[in-house]
């Protein structure tokens, strides 16, 4: 059994640090003293653990620097993206902070034998997060505080390659005030992370990462009769429809599909114009994605950075070429860079169909699949022929037939019309089929691991 491994920065291909996986007494300790640092927060008023929330989006932008530089080192985001980051995590805690006290008011009902009822909306215990690396702040921070608002506790267990960044808001959040023991770091393998889901002090379970590892996670939150909330991967299609403006659909189909080095659940990944205006944005699209600026993330005018592991370029270089076997057409892109970090081309693909995995599965990176459609409706139905169901978006001038779309016929949870996705604090985040269950953020993100409980007076 592995006791230690290594974190290495992408850019370059060499090793950061060396951590050593925590033994099974220190994990059980964790959970004890999470357990017990429950016990007091629960008591809290939601008032008063808004003041921590805020005081840790305060010293989050005190540690912007430090934190934005040390997540692009870690996993090879842009710089000024990893500082975006973390105004959203801020942003995340004062929206947190201000809307709690609504969220979690008791409500009062008429009993039928003319006693009073409450309901409380009351905290269940230690909630157990597995996060990934993409966003490795921000997908913290989003169940965190949520979770701290509603008096829960947090035991984090974050992907492997982002540790450093899982320990350094850690420190952020013990310089904020909060209480010892609220939040606790778990440098763990898969095998002591299964311990922690079996556990009786833990409640609650809830993982954003790859439908392989959500399948697992479920499956043995649900073996131990434990809630789970899952923020799985997608294949998110963007319609360019008949009437939509081509200039603005290029410009954020684009910024959409590389924003994050094209590592993002809800990034534009399918893009399904109608035959009237496939032609035209496919030769724009091209235009943009080949002039992209790839290379430094450090450096202010880069667009495009490496990709977060070795592996994962492995993966999507197969994906595109097994695409490519089945018949897609190559347009620009699609080889593997020289040199010693993990960059991937701005890459775009066409006559993209079902049976290549450029249509079936998730591409986490810079590749973009280009599918014609008949007309509007035939490019609804091909967005929904995918296993996945998080995001999706809209171009088209008719705002009221974009909402129609959308409300009545759109297979995910969060569809963006003349934009694309990004996640906002008062907006519920989440998905439908492979996609997961559960939502992030606003008052659904608080209330996903309460106990709804009947206070009956007679
Ligand atoms: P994983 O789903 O394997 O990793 C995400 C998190 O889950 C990590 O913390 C990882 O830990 C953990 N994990 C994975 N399997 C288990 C398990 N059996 N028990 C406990 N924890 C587990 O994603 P990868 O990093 O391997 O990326 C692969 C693909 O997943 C991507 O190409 C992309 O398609 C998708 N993905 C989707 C994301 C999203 O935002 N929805 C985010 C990241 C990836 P550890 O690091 O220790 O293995």
């Amino acid at each position: 059994k592995r006791t230690t491994f290594k974190t290495i920065d992408p850019t370059t291909g060499k090793e950061l640090t060396t951590y050593s996986y925590m033994t099974d007494d220190e994990v059980e300790q964790s959970i004890q003293q999470s357990h017990k640092a429950f016990l007091q927060w629960r008591t809290k008023s939601v008032e008063e653990r808004g003041k921590v929330i805020e005081n840790i989006g305060k010293e989050l932008q005190n540690y912007k620097a430090d934190l934005a530089e040390l997540m692009t080192k870690e996993m090879g985001k842009l710089l000024k993206q990893s500082k975006q980051e973390v105004d959203l995590c801020t942003a995340i805690c004062d929206y947190s902070a201000a809307n709690a006290p609504k969220v979690f008011q008791k409500e009062e009902r008429e009993l039928s034998n003319g006693g009073k009822g409450i309901v409380t909306y009351s905290p269940i215990g230690i909630i157990y997060g597995i996060m990934p690396w993409n966003y490795p702040s921000y997908q913290v921070i989003r169940y965190t505080i949520a979770n701290l608002m509603a008096g829960n506790s947090i035991l984090l267990k974050h992907a492997s390659n982002v540790t450093g960044t899982a320990l350094l808001l850690k420190s952020i959040f013990d310089t904020a005030g909060l209480p010892d023991g609220l939040f606790n770091v778990m440098v763990i393998d898969h095998d002591q992370s299964n311990t922690i889901i079996d556990h009786e002090l833990v409640r609650g379970v809830t993982l954003t990462g790859s439908s392989g590892a959500g399948e697992k996670v479920g499956e043995l939150a649900g073996k131990n009769l434990k809630k789970s909330v899952l923020e799985l991967g997608s294949n998110d299609a963007y319609l360019i429809l008949d009437d939509a403006d081509i200039a603005t659909a290029v410009e954020k189909s684009v910024k959409g599909r590389i924003y994050n080095n094209g590592e993002t659940c809800i990034a534009a990944k399918r893009f399904i114009a109608t035959e009237k205006v496939y032609d035209k944005f496919k030769e724009e699209f091209v235009k943009a994605m080949k002039a992209l600026t790839i290379g430094d993330p450090t450096a202010e005018d880069t667009e495009l950075g490496p990709m977060a592991r070795k592996d994962l370029r492995e993966t999507i270089h197969e994906q595109v070429l097994k695409s490519i076997e089945k018949g897609a057409r190559l347009l620009c892109g699609g080889e593997l860079m020289d040199g010693d970090g993990y960059y991937y081309p701005a890459t775009v693909l066409d006559q993209v169909s079902p049976g290549q995995p450029a249509y079936d599965e998730e591409l986490f990176g810079p590749v973009a699949s280009l599918i014609k459609a008949k007309d509007d409706e035939d490019a609804m139905r091909i967005a929904n022929d995918s296993r996945f169901g998080l995001g999706g978006g809209i171009f088209s001038k008719d705002v009221d037939k974009a909402i129609k779309l959308a409300e009545q016929h759109f297979d995910t949870g969060m569809i963006f019309i003349n934009s694309f996705g990004l996640a906002e604090p008062a907006m519920p985040f989440g998905g439908v089929k492979d996609s997961g269950y559960g939502r992030e953020h606003g008052g659904f993100g608080m209330k996903e691991f309460v106990n709804v409980k009947s206070i009956m007076i007679s």
